[in-house]
């Protein structure tokens, strides 16, 4: 008999927190490493949400469960934001807030798939996906995009990996690794497949309120209203308020897929810390100033880090319209030498620029396939330009 579960042995660590806790290793040595692998914000949270936790966190009201679904006035500014930015109105019934976007994706493919349903993933993904598909005893289908499709997928190469098994896609906009943001018109295209053919659709909206180049990423239930009856909206404070160490996310969906997760999270976690709940109510119904100015900066950023990134011969960066990642391709690198090392995959690339260029990014085998490099650009200024400066270095030679 094994000593541990067999199904959980199998998960791998998050490639993207093994390469940043490497880097923040080598700079507690005292090594002067530039990391672009953590996906989150670099900001203090708004001084006005965290008012509202300090005032909760003195309320003895706010030191109680709360319903496991959410605190009501929650689910209900969170239904408000899903008409306003997902153009889909519900009763705040069809809400439930959970512990951060990872619990509702965990979650979702817990409540909608048997044993050996299919899932299409678009690839390159983010990294839980497949492990959150292997929990719930799913099949990850990846479906690749390249950079020269701005790594999107056609409804075309969607139906070529469709069987009978296809239960869900997966779909992200803006996107976690490439920051890519379907147009409305594809995201209609790719609605109107998956409602003919009966397919639920996962659709993660947790960069939602980032974008830019005056796009905005428009949901697929806006896109196809019919499709809501077979979606599952994955969402949470995280990204847009600097919030990631609070753990607010939430879904929305039918209401036999909300009673079916509400039964799930009553006996997995129960609610969501209560005084972190009432934050995220100030963060969704208050000022969105703050919100904004962070957005404004991760736009200075993105066009910064583009811009210099494509002048080093070997990295064709597209440009990205949402999110706060650049996705090169650095397939032209790869059989060269550089400081008298070869790398022939992207995690080979990666680990000379650590040794050599003390600079971190997470390479594309943790989303798919080699060749890539993700970089956030959500770090200071001076950092991002330092980085990228050494990398200019380390490539010319
Ligand atoms: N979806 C995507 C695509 C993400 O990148 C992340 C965070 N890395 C999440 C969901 C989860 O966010 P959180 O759990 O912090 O709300």
């Amino acid at each position: 008999m094994p000593r541990l579960s067999t199904k959980i042995a199998a998960i791998a660590e998050s490639a993207t927190l093994k390469v940043d806790a490497k880097a923040k290793a080598l700079q507690a040595q005292g090594r002067p490493v530039i990391s672009y692998a953590a996906g989150e914000p670099d900001f203090p949270t708004p001084e006005h949400i965290v008012e509202a936790a300090l005032v909760a966190a003195r309320d003895p009201k706010a030191h109680r469960y709360t319903p496991a679904a959410g605190l009501p006035d929650l689910r209900a500014a969170i239904a408000e934001k899903t008409l306003r930015d997902s153009g889909l109105e519900v009763d705040p019934g069809r809400v439930i807030v959970t512990n951060g976007g990872k619990q509702s994706v965990y979650e979702a493919f817990q409540v909608l798939l048997n044993p050996g349903d299919e899932v299409i993933v678009p690839t390159p993904f983010w990294t839980t996906y497949p492990e959150a598909i292997a929990l719930a005893d799913g099949v990850a289908v990846d479906v690749f995009a390249d950079a020269s499709q701005n790594y999107q997928v056609t409804v075309e190469q969607l139906e070529a990996a469709r069987t009978p098994r296809t239960k869900v896609l997966l779909f992200v906009s803006p996107s976690n690794p490439t920051g890519s943001v379907y147009s409305p018109e594809q995201t209609k295209a790719i609605g109107e497949w998956a409602l003919e053919h009966g397919i639920w659709v996962i659709s993660d909206e947790i960069y939602q309120n980032l974008t830019y180049d005056g796009v905005r990423a428009t949901s697929i239930v806006e896109a196809v209203p019919e499709l809501a009856e077979q979606t599952l909206l994955v969402n949470g404070v995280a990204k847009t308020y600097a919030m990631t160490g609070w753990r607010v996310g939430w879904t929305v969906g039918p209401a036999d897929a909300i009673k079916a997760l509400g039964n799930l999270q009553s006996h997995l976690s129960g609610n969501v810390n209560n005084i972190a709940q009432r934050a995220a109510i100030a963060a969704l119904t208050g000022p969105q100033d703050a919100a904004e100015s962070m957005r404004e900066a991760f736009d200075r950023r993105r066009k910064l880090i583009v811009g210099e990134l494509n002048t080093i011969d070997g990295f064709a960066t597209p440009t990205p319209q949402g999110a706060f990642y650049v996705y090169p391709d650095v397939t032209a690198l790869l059989g060269r030498t550089f400081g008298g090392v070869t790398p022939t995959t992207s995690l080979e690339l990666a680990d000379l620029m650590l040794d050599q260029a003390e600079v971190a990014a997470v390479p594309g085998e943790a989303f798919g396939p080699s060749g890539y490099l993700r970089f956030s650009y959500a770090l200071g200024d001076d950092q991002l330009l330092e980085g990228v400066q050494r990398l200019q270095r380390l490539f010319a030679s």
